[in-house]
């Protein structure tokens, strides 16, 4: 004679589940199938999504024709503006300094007035 199962009513969709697959509600009032208790319906762990390809490093980019700011995991020579499209594109550093080339060339403007 084979055992029997012995199954309960989820008390939340009304389906007759093996008690064993069951657990206590959070409201404590009885007994929930693993679906509506929010978990997964067998214990087998579900592959967890790794996200094993990182992203390349952003490098921040500087158009220098029209100043656009923008970054690119591309090096240097392989990325164009996103705005004019133009190619001649200054990294991080390089535009730093010309930006304080500018200052000076500015300042020294100021100066000759
Ligand atoms: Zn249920
Ligand atoms: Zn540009």
């Amino acid at each position: 004679m084979e055992q029997e199962e012995i199954t309960g009513k989820c008390i939340r969709c009304y389906k007759l589940v093996p008690i064993l697959e069951m657990v206590v509600d959070a409201s404590g009032k009885g007994m929930t199938c693993r679906p509506c208790a929010g978990l997964s319906p067998e214990e087998k762990k579900e592959p967890v999504p790794t996200k094993k390809k990182e992203p390349g490093k952003q490098l921040r980019y500087t158009c220098g024709d029209c100043k656009f700011a923008f970054s690119s995991v591309r090096q240097a020579n392989d990325v164009t503006c996103g705005y004019c499209g133009s190619r001649n594109i200054l990294t991080e550093r390089e535009s730093s300094a010309q930006a304080m080339l500018d200052d000076v060339a500015k300042r020294r403007f100021s100066d000759d007035e």
